[in-house]
């Protein structure tokens, strides 16, 4: 019997994970900068929040869940997304209560959705995203899109693209919906049986469709930005402004509609131009939504937020060839012959990592040789070896490995030097 990983899910070994803290520490640091306050909420919610705060005709809903019955016989879900449960605490916690406002949220962690699996598309991945609830300003519109954007630059990449659109309001949104339902209507037999299902239900989600996204039909379709009613025009109208103001460039893309029932007004998504990305370009997506809050339990209060993936992410660095500057050195390697410059490595190795410098030795007998290779192989910037001599004068030669330099210093000077020179 032999056990995988599951399918559609990865390890992360010990040589990839000083890139993924690299980029969570990046992520970190940007949330703090925007003043976006991280919360954490459970990996599992009821099953009916997300059914709402996501939407029943969604993808995500009809076909990517992990629904459970837990022991006590309530529905439950592994969360798909973060921002229902954002908004679900934000309720529970009566956040629209707080004086500052709007609530600036992030989070970061896994998701899981019972995804066909391919490249850039898993089972269980890490989303970071934001949520600022509380603001119908076309300016904190501008914001959440300048940090996910900030989010790549900081990590080095170039082949961007920002697209955006409006999917205006709820006026908007049933003019639309009559206009699109006439035009696929007398054509939906050449379409796959979701869009066919979609229809009458809701047929924005066909401009969504990864099946037909070919179709003829859907380059003709009705564009929702010639429904936008003035307030919502003029709205677009300001985020664009702003992300001018910002220098963010951006392509107005008629055809983005995202994925999720509940956005409204701003909708965006950031891809890679890299070639060779493969055929999933999408990194990030985000939009505004206005009625999420009120759908949930909560006041009408609108917001806005992105969410994106640290797979993608990664994908999209390799595509563009960038290598992360990751920190991953051991300041010193205690090499030691005999069992009493064994005892003094042990107090030695202490008496660094309580100061913070990292230090290493041998734990399997190997002969001085090998722990010198073992010291190169790690990437020791220092070495000591400790035999009987060493002892008898407290004293030991230390060796920068990069230059060969050697200098004699005693035992007790050993951290002040190290902590010199580190
Ligand atoms: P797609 O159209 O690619 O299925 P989506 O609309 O389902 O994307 P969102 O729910 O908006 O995606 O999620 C936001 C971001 O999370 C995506 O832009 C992508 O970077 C990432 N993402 C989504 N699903 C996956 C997955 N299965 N594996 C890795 N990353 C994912
Ligand atoms: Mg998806």
């Amino acid at each position: 019997m032999s056990f995988k990983v599951p399918r559609g899910t990865q390890d992360i070994l010990p040589e990839q994970t000083p890139k993924w803290q690299k980029v969570e520490s990046i992520l970190r640091d940007l949330s703090r900068v925007y003043r976006y306050k991280e919360i954490r909420t459970p990996m599992f919610e009821q099953t009916e929040l997300f059914q709402r705060g996501v939407g029943d005709t969604t993808d995500i809903v009809q076909k990517e869940m992990y629904t459970f019955e837990d022991r006590g016989g309530r529905s439950l879900t592994l969360r798909p997304e973060g921002t229902a449960s954002a908004v679900r605490a934000y309720v529970e916690h009566k956040m629209f209560g707080a004086p500052d406002q709007p609530v600036k949220l992030s989070y970061i962690g896994p998701m899981f959705r019972y995804e066909r699996q391919q490249a850039g598309r898993y089972r269980q991945f890490v989303q970071f995203g934001v949520e600022a609830i509380g603001s119908a300003d076309p300016a904190i519109d501008a914001e959440v899109i300048s940090l996910a954007m900030d989010v790549y630059h900081s990590v080095g990449l170039k082949d961007l693209q920002l697209h955006i659109n409006s999917l205006g309001d709820k006026e908007t949104r049933d003019a639309h919906r009559t206009a699109l339902i006439n035009h696929f209507k007398p054509s939906i037999g050449e379409f796959c049986s979701d869009c066919q299902n979609r229809l009458e239900k809701n047929p924005l989600r066909i401009l969504d469709c990864k099946v037909d996204h070919e179709h003829p039909l859907m380059q003709t379709a009705p564009k929702l930005t010639d429904y936008l009613t003035e307030y919502s025009g003029t709205y677009f109208e300001k985020v664009k402004e702003y992300l001018d103001v910002l220098g963010i460039e951006y392509v107005v893309d008629p055809n983005l509609v995202r994925g999720l029932d509940y956005y409204n007004h701003t909708a965006f998504e950031i891809m890679s131009t890299a070639s060779g990305f493969g055929a999933i370009t999408t990194l990030c997506g985000g939009g505004r939504y206005n009625g999420l809050v009120e759908d949930i339990g909560g006041p009408d209060v609108p917001g806005i937020g992105f969410a994106l993936s640290i797979e993608r992410l990664l994908l999209a660095l390799e595509a563009e060839g960038i290598q992360l500057d990751v920190e991953d050195s051991l300041d010193i390697y205690v090499v030691a012959i005999g069992d009493e410059a064994k005892k003094k490595s042990v107090e030695l190795l202490s008496s660094f990592r309580t100061k913070g410098i990292s230090a290493d030795m041998d734990y399997i007998d190997r002969k001085m040789k090998a722990q010198m290779k073992s010291a190169d192989r790690l990437g020791a910037k220092y070495v000591i070896v400790i035999g009987d001599s060493e002892l008898e004068e407290a004293a030991v030669n230390i060796k920068e490995m990069q230059t060969g330099n050697q200098e004699k210093v005693p035992f007790v000077e050993l951290v002040n030097y190290l902590l010199e020179h580190k």
